[in-house]
């Protein structure tokens, strides 16, 4: 070996080091624990240039004629983040109807939002109609009262292919068991329906659920979906969902953007190409573009020997990230008031009254009373997912924009907690 290239060999591994052990302690030039000082804690932070990255990243993997990203905003709901994505010429995927109204709120033209909800009320949709939003139908009773109701309204169908993208079963939404959508093996009652009540059938759509790993698999999955598009004349747009897998940890598995929207595009553009048909490709990823822009950041209040293990006890709970609770999520946890200390072993876990546990055996540079720590992957379905269980407040959110910390959502007070709640004084009641 030259010395010039084993130089590079120990300048490659003192990087590899380097990173192994490095730890964010700051956001666009932002000290995190700054923030702390500035906001309190527990708090959620939000790097816009990290959504940027994601978004452009996302886009640019594909090469089609019509491409139109939706993020799917139920990962990371607040008005602020959404105007990010409208500001770097995302639509929206919406599940409720709030969500839509957000959307509209938030700038957003309706044509460019569309609505995916599942198991809803007539009422439901008729409010979606009247706020003339793209509306994606997913069953064939609801089709069906759609046709008679509002026979001159576009419709996107969502279909259910039953093949499952991966992932654990808790996510995945595509299988046979599954409640959403409507049947592959339904399409020519689907067809009967369309004709008969002369339904304009203007998208047809399909969410498998997370955890696309093999390219292959979403593909065959696509091209059933295009034999479904041939029946349609009037489709104008296919929407393939999402599923994108996101690394938890350094080196994790996660979905080969490059690779996959190349992939894709050659199957989409030769289906277009052979059909002689000008369709515009829709995703609405939604952990894909946020998961890894946001943290979470809390205090530990308690560094607690027991004979089987050393907790951290931190001053949150799994009703701010309820993830490794709900579906045994992974989040990575690093001390970041301590960075360099001797790594040990600990359990984190939050201060709800029943089993509440963030990671077990983490390894993490050793804790004290009242350091930060850190949660990576934070910015999909932990907010948005928190509540107020044990009558504990929400926290605050921060978005890190342009070098600025801009405060996106205040902490919860008292006067939250109980707004809403009717009390009644029993005792002067007469019965
Ligand atoms: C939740 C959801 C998405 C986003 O899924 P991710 O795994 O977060 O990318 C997209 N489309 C629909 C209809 C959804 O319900």
């Amino acid at each position: 070996m030259s010395i010039v290239s084993s130089l590079s060999r120990i300048k490659q591994i003192a990087l590899i080091l380097a990173f192994k052990f490095y730890v964010m302690q700051e956001l666009q030039g932002i000290g995190l624990a700054d923030l702390i000082e500035k906001y309190g804690a527990p708090l959620y932070v939000y790097d816009s240039f990290k959504m940027e990255e994601n978004y452009r990243n996302f886009t640019s993997a594909f090469d089609v004629e019509s491409l139109k990203v939706h993020y799917a905003c139920k990962a990371l709901s607040n008005i602020s983040i959404l105007k990010c994505f409208k500001s770097y010429g995302a639509g929206l995927d919406c599940v409720s109807v709030q969500e839509v109204k957000l959307g509209l709120k938030a700038g957003f033209q309706p044509h460019d939002i569309l609505f995916t909800p599942n198991n809803i009320s007539e009422s439901e949709y008729d409010e979606a109609v009247t706020l003339g939003v793209k509306i994606n139908i997913d069953n064939l009773e609801m089709l069906e009262y759609f046709g008679s109701t509002y026979p001159h309204i576009p419709v996107c169908i969502r279909i259910n292919p039953h093949l499952m993208g991966g992932g654990n079963r808790k996510i995945s939404v595509g299988h046979i068991g599954s409640k959403f959508g409507i049947s592959i093996h339904q399409v020519p009652l689907l067809e009967r329906i369309v004709k008969s009540f002369n339904i304009d059938v203007e998208g047809i759509h399909v969410h498998t659920g997370s955890d696309i790993l093999d390219s292959d698999i979403f593909i065959h999955a696509a091209e059933v979906i295009l034999d479904v598009v041939d029946k349609f004349d009037s489709v104008k747009f296919v929407d393939f969902g999402s599923g994108f897998k996101v690394a938890y940890k350094e080196g994790g598995l996660e979905t080969n953007m490059p690779e996959f929207g190349e992939k894709f595009s050659v199957m989409f553009n030769e289906f277009c190409h052979s059909r002689k048909r000008k369709l515009d490709l829709k995703f609405e990823p939604g952990k894909y573009m946020v998961s890894n822009a946001g943290y979470f950041l809390c205090k530990v209040n308690l560094v607690k020997q027991t004979p089987a293990t050393t907790f951290i006890g931190v001053d949150s709970g799994m009703n701010h990230l309820i993830r490794p609770m709900f579906y045994d999520a992974y989040h990575e946890i690093v001390n970041i008031t301590n960075p360099d200390g001797q790594h040990k072993i600990y359990s984190v876990v939050g201060y709800i009254c029943e089993t509440d546990t963030f990671g077990v055996d983490r390894k993490i540079s050793l804790v004290r009373k009242d350091d930060i720590l850190m949660f990576k992957n934070a910015g999909a379905y932990c907010y948005s997912m928190s509540s107020n269980y044990n009558s504990r407040f929400r926290p605050a959110e921060v978005l890190i924009h342009k070098g600025k910390d801009l405060l996106i959502r205040e902490r919860e007070t008292f006067e939250d907690l109980i707004r809403g709640q009717v009390e009644l004084d029993l005792e002067q009641m007469e019965y």
